[in-house]
């Protein structure tokens, strides 16, 4: 396993296996990686001859007050997860070298980013489309491999290779969970012990959604309206959003008669997490 901090040296990298008749996996991280990297990492592994994880805390998808300085990073805990899990290179830049001085191309997205993250958060889906789209370039990867646990943004990579007809294939990926059902996230470790539990409350109000969908329930305001009602018993949370929206268009439904995604995003004290299910991957009670 390589660790690499130029474009240069990947282009290399990825050239000599292409010689040599190999396929190529990528999987994008921002790093301080956990099971949840992992699994896209086997997913990755298992399909592909060669696998490069990309470790880059992206400065473009920060909004000016969010955690871009105390975004967690750990390049060494990184690498050994890497190797351990069959991973071949790491491509770790820094950002000089992903945004060069008089940086000024941007890749954007109309309608997919408008709603859920993209309110709350109205340069992150821009910032995230450029970075994935330049990642693309330099690896030129078969496949890349999305969380389902970032629902919106593995919907807005699909469209937007579709769009812009890029020459991979995406695969979205189940969300890895805490045995307790909080969704792994590198953001869980500003959480204090009491607010490590209060964050259960995601994962409660995603079950509980889930649970009111298996058994029939089709009214929008109804679903969202109990999950919200269970968040707000919780004291140290602050609701974002709670949300159903079309699983295609990421619009609001009033009515669940197509696929649908149901997300929510709450902040507990000052750490803002997220959650959801495609009702896609809902087993409906026989
Ligand atoms: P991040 O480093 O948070 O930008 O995440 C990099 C990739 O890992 C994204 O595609 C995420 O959706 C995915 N990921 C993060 N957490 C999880 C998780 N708990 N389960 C599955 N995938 C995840």
């Amino acid at each position: 396993m390589k660790i690499v901090k130029t474009v240069k040296e990947v282009r290399e990298q990825v050239a000599e296996w292409r010689k040599q008749g190999l396929t190529v996996g990528l999987v994008p991280t921002m790093g301080y990686l956990h099971e949840g990297h992992a699994s896209l990492i086997d997913r990755s592994v298992s399909e592909n001859d060669r696998t490069v994880v990309s470790d880059f805390v992206n400065p473009m998808q920060f909004g000016p007050t969010e955690d871009l300085q105390t975004y967690p990073r750990d390049l060494a805990h990184d690498a050994a997860l890497v190797e351990v899990h069959g991973g071949d290179l790491i491509f770790h830049p820094e950002p000089e070298e992903m945004y060069h001085e008089g940086f000024s191309s941007f890749v954007d997205m109309s309608v997919l980013t408008e709603e859920l993250c993209g309110l709350s958060r109205p340069v992150h889906f821009r910032g995230v489309c450029t970075v994935v789209t330049k990642l693309f370039n330099i690896v030129q990867p078969d496949a890349a491999y999305f969380g389902k646990k970032d629902a919106q943004q593995l919907t807005i990579v699909r469209h937007m290779v579709d769009d812009l007809n890029m020459n991979l294939r995406i695969v979205g990926c189940p969300i890895v969970r805490e045995d307790d059902g909080l969704a792994k996230s590198s953001r869980n470790t500003y959480l204090s012990a009491e607010e490590r539990q209060a964050a259960l409350v995601l994962s409660k109000a995603i079950a509980l959604g889930s649970s009111l969908i298996k058994t029939g329930e089709v009214n929008a305001a109804v679903i969202t309206g109990q999950m919200t009602e269970l968040i707000k018993a919780e004291p140290l949370a602050k609701i974002d959003y709670v949300k159903l929206v079309d699983a295609a268009t990421m619009q609001p439904i009033a009515v669940f008669d197509r696929p649908a995604l149901c997300a929510v995003a709450v902040y507990i004290g000052k750490t803002r997490l997220i959650d959801n299910f495609f009702t896609e991957d809902v087993v409906p009670e026989v």
